[in-house]
């Protein structure tokens, strides 16, 4: 006997974090609220505006205005041409703003170039503003008194819930600072006590930040920038990213494949994030209507 022995590498692949099925699972639970709502007189009603003819824009926006169906919240879409001004748009916001009927206000980004979307979103009433973007309620999420928490930062932090991740004192890595994504992930993240880092197109040596993350979410939008050797093993990966190959395929900032192989659990894309972005939405739009309820007290005013 030489008393060697061959090492054994063992290759387990990540378990996958079904956002689709998890998000089917949030809209069928938002049904009863819906449901308490209307026996209360109010039914639950978002607006969606979608200027242009961007096709993916109105793709999501189709896939929003079925999942409201699917859930009993009614939509109202409001269609605009790609020539609509800032000005149209402010008198669309207004409209809306002022209609009792509606309790949630959706505005499709990107708006067509010319339209000044700070100034759209900023005329969005806050108590309206489901997609969280208003100035108001970003500063409320920071604040640590959050209203509207944006939907895919949201959505995130749902999945990592669903998961039974411990963030508590876990570290955390998010690639990406935007207003809409990264830096809401951030906070939240850091209010569940994660010690997170932020990454952005400056930072030095990616990879060697990335190796430290327990919990690794990716919101770039560069197709397979997250490679394995960028992993610490067992590490959980959340793919925000969203990317359309010259192929047509759909894929995310995680190098998929490679990562698997690392990760202890990993979000597919499509089927990650994506779905529940939307289940966060109908979610939003929800409190937006009990809160239009409460605020009506027992006066009994019409919605
Ligand atoms: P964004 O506004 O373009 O921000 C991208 C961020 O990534 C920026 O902070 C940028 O850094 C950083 N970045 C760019 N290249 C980098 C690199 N090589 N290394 C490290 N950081 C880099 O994008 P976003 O709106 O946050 O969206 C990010 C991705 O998520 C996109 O693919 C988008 O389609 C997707 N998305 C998905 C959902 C969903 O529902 N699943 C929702 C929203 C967005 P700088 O700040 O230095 O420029």
């Amino acid at each position: 006997m030489t008393g060697t022995r061959a090492r054994q590498v063992i290759v387990t692949a990540a378990s996958v974090i079904d956002g689709k099925a998890i998000a089917a699972q949030v809209r069928a639970d938002l049904i009863p609220d819906v449901t308490a709502l209307r026996d209360a007189g109010i039914i639950t009603t978002l607006a969606v505006v979608l200027a242009g003819d961007d096709p993916a824009s109105q793709v999501y926006v189709r896939n929003k205005v079925r999942a409201c169906e699917e859930v009993g919240i009614a939509s109202r879409r409001v269609l605009l041409p790609s020539a609509t001004t800032t000005a149209e748009l402010l008198h669309v916001i207004a409209e809306l703003n002022a209609d009792a009927t509606v309790h949630g206000i959706l505005v499709q980004l990107p708006l067509p170039r010319g339209v000044d979307t700070d100034t759209v979103i900023d005329a969005i009433a806050p108590e309206k503003d489901v997609d969280g973007f208003h100035p108001e309620n970003v500063g409320r999420l920071m604040a640590g008194r959050p209203r509207f928490v944006s939907c895919t930062p949201a959505g995130v932090m749902r999945l990592l819930a669903e998961t039974r991740v411990v963030l508590s004192g876990a570290t955390a890595v998010v690639l990406g600072r935007s207003r809409t994504v990264g830096q809401p992930v951030a906070a939240l993240l850091t209010a569940a006590d994660a010690t997170v880092t932020v990454c952005h197109s400056r930072t030095r040596d990616l990879g060697a930040v990335t190796r430290t993350a327990d919990v690794l979410v990716a919101a770039v939008g560069r197709p397979g920038l997250v490679k394995a050797d960028m992993v610490k093993p067992g590490a959980v990966v959340i793919d925000v990213g969203i990317n359309r190959l010259e192929s047509g395929a759909l894929v995310g900032d995680v190098d998929y494949a490679g990562v698997s192989a690392v990760a202890s659990a990993i979000t597919p894309v499509p089927g990650g994030v994506g779905p529940m972005t939307i289940a966060m939405l109908l979610q939003n739009t929800i409190l937006a209507a009990k809160a239009r309820l409460s605020s009506r007290g027992d006066r009994g005013a019409p919605q």
